[in-house]
């Protein structure tokens, strides 16, 4: 009998990486030499919403550190069951802005498409932990609704893929949508809300790079990371194919507390972003959604913080401080 040949050695593919995140607070303890901090785990924020981390994300946090900035952005702790005044379901008014299924529309000029509810990480800050539903949403075409609001105004200029993670769609669904709006006149641009870059670097793949440079609008890529340590060579390199393919890099970024509360903290994520050739955009401050509490920042402090990095960087390092504000027409500056 002839040996088979061995198979040439195929790197796993983002959607195999995807699924086998880490969603066991306790493997991922386990995985940094943390098992210590096991009872510092809330089994019913994880059950409320689940932890997701990639695997490749858990590398860059430093193991035996119980601080690390990236731990500390998706671990389910009990800090996440106090129940804190003025910390709410609905923290951004979404709920009053949806024109249609799938469309917020409170911008001039600018419609959020909601394009998927997944993520490939579970950011334990976001505003996304009290809709687990949206987790199914990714599997549905639902987008008939949201085109035929964008189509029918004429005043939107912009969509703004976002979610969820647009990018947790395969790029044959994402085709099959900017074909559909390719077809819609008034739209001038297109902006991409989306975390993979940063923390799921296989996502930015050759498919994804045929889509992006065959699109007929300027594009924009607002990646979202809020530590420095959140770069590394993988997500360097899908950062350079991007702008390759002609993609404009911005980055957003929330102030957390024990995550980027610190001048040090920010300057370098600014700094480093722009070694990978990211501008900084936004930072915000933290919407005010029940089980974060932990993580605000007063916004006299994060005044402070940003006056001492607009002393500290060049102008075009500094984001903007902004503030989401229910019934506001635009990020309101703080
Ligand atoms: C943030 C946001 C936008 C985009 O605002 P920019 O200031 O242009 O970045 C648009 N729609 C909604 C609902 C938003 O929350
Ligand atoms: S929407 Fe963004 S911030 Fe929220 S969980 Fe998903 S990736 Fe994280």
């Amino acid at each position: 009998m002839i040996p088979a040949a061995p198979l040439p050695l195929q790197p796993p593919g983002w959607q195999q990486l995807w699924r086998d995140a880490v969603r066991d607070p306790r493997e991922l303890l386990s995985l940094l030499g943390l098992d210590v901090l096991a009872d510092r785990i809330s089994d019913d924020a994880a059950a409320q919403f689940p932890l997701r981390v990639p695997r490749g994300f858990v590398a860059r946090m430093r193991h035996g550190d119980p601080h690390d900035p990236l731990l500390r952005q998706v671990l389910p702790v009990v800090d996440e069951t106090r129940i804190v005044p003025g910390f709410a379901l609905d923290a951004v008014g979404d709920g009053a802005a949806r024109a249609a299924e799938g469309v917020i529309r409170k911008y001039r000029g600018r419609a959020l498409l909601i394009a998927t509810g997944s993520c490939a990480v579970h950011c334990r800050y976001c505003f996304r932990r009290h809709f687990p539903y949206a987790d199914e949403t990714a599997a549905r075409d639902g987008w008939q609704p949201a085109l035929a609001a964008i189509r029918a105004d004429k005043g939107i200029d912009e969509v703004i893929l976002s979610g969820g993670d647009p990018l947790s769609l395969s790029t044959a669904k994402l085709e099959d949508l900017t074909r559909e709006l390719a077809a819609i006149p008034h739209l001038r641009r297109l902006r991409i809300h989306t975390r993979p870059p940063v923390v799921l670097p296989e996502r930015v793949d050759e498919g994804l790079l045929a889509w992006l440079r065959g699109l007929p609008w300027p594009v924009a890529v607002v990646i979202h990371a809020n530590h420095a340590n959140e770069f590394a060579d993988g997500v360097d390199a899908g950062l350079a194919r991007l702008r390759g393919a002609g993609v404009a890099l911005l980055n957003q970024a929330v102030l957390l507390a024990g995550v980027n509360d610190t001048v040090e903290a920010l300057a370098a994520l600014s700094e480093r972003g722009y070694q990978a050739g990211v501008l900084p955009y936004y930072l915000h401050q933290l919407d005010r959604v029940a089980g974060a509490a932990h993580f605000e920042v007063s916004d006299g402090r994060a005044r402070a913080l940003h006056a001492a990095l607009v002393a500290a960087l060049p102008g075009y390092l500094v984001p903007k401080l902004v503030r989401e504000v229910a019934g506001d027409n635009a990020k309101r500056a703080l």
